[in-house]
């Protein structure tokens, strides 16, 4: 593989690393995240030259609706940002090969590539940040659907009632299940308004933080049970900064899942474990598929 550049649009950083042709990482580079369009395209540029990575293929994550062109065409927590096609823009300045995805479809190849789904074909990476981010590798490949918005399983509807979530309805998952609701836990059990003071009393056995974690797992829970439903995946891989609970959430959330699955005893176990790449997850992830890309272009250029 070619020397690549992968960067995550986060919602607070932009995180960029360099893949050395051994595929190891040899620069970080981060800058806040902007919240326009024109700064977006400025950030990314700025990551690039941070890294010395002039001249070699660039892929980049951003959280939303990413089409086949590279075009952002919405995204629920970058308010000022809509129709924006990053890939045409980014390769204007860049003159490089430019790959866009999702941010969290990113996460979910380097997961399945260099994480903790390595060598699995059937896996679902779930990303519980400010909202919840999927990817999903079916059969080895991954699923970017007809539009490239495969995926965007954070806003699967599992209360028709429920609150309202920033993309417009009601009762989405990760109003129940992402970082952030993690934070209304903790309200509603007394514990601050930190999803980390959860964490904290989960893990030091205090059974406000106990039961707080298990009501979330809970949630955590039952959309993993409808995706397996759906794609009979053999791993699910849960990532973002509420990962930094381990046991204390994956041992609750896989006793719900298997209580909630139909049939579980008739059912070869599905794991779910905790993401190893942790905040460069999506970042390595763009970086293999744009140097992937590199390699297919220089390819083809050469035939
Ligand atoms: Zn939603």
């Amino acid at each position: 593989m070619p020397a690549a550049v992968g960067i995550d649009v986060g919602g607070t950083k932009v995180l960029g690393v360099l893949l050395n042709e051994q595929g190891q990482v040899a620069a970080e580079h981060r800058v806040p995240t902007p919240s326009t369009a024109d700064g977006l395209v400025d950030a990314v540029v700025a990551v690039v030259a941070g890294l010395g990575g002039s001249g070699h293929p660039v892929g980049v994550g951003v959280p939303g609706l990413v089409d086949h062109e590279g075009c952002l065409r919405f995204a629920p927590n970058l308010p000022g940002v809509v129709d924006v096609p990053v890939r045409a823009r980014l390769h204007d300045a860049l003159g490089v090969t430019v790959v866009v995805e999702n941010d969290a479809t990113a996460a979910c190849w380097g997961e399945r590539e260099r994480g903790a789904a390595a060598g699995a074909d059937d896996v679902v990476v779930v990303t519980l940040g400010t909202g919840i981010g999927g990817g999903v590798v079916a059969g080895g490949v991954l699923q970017r659907g007809a539009h490239g918005f495969a995926g965007e399983i954070g806003h699967m509807v599992v209360d028709p009632n429920g609150p309202r979530c920033p993309c417009g309805k009601r009762g989405c998952w990760e109003r129940f299940a992402s970082g952030s609701a993690l934070g209304g836990l903790a309200r509603r059990h007394g514990l601050g308004d930190r999803g980390e003071a959860v964490t904290a009393a989960a893990l030091r056995g205090d059974p406000d933080g106990v039961a707080a974690m298990a009501e979330f797992a809970w949630w955590v829970a039952i959309g993993l049970v409808n995706l397996a439903y759906l794609l009979d995946n053999t791993v699910f891989v849960l990532g973002g900064g509420v990962i930094d609970a381990g046991e204390a959430l994956l041992g609750p959330t896989r006793e719900a899942f298997a209580s909630l699955l139909a049939g579980a005893a008739h059912r070869p176990p599905v794991s779910v474990v905790g993401a190893a790449l942790g905040e460069r997850a999506g970042a390595i992830g763009a970086a293999l598929l744009a140097g992937a890309a590199g390699a297919a272009e220089a390819t083809g250029a050469a035939s």
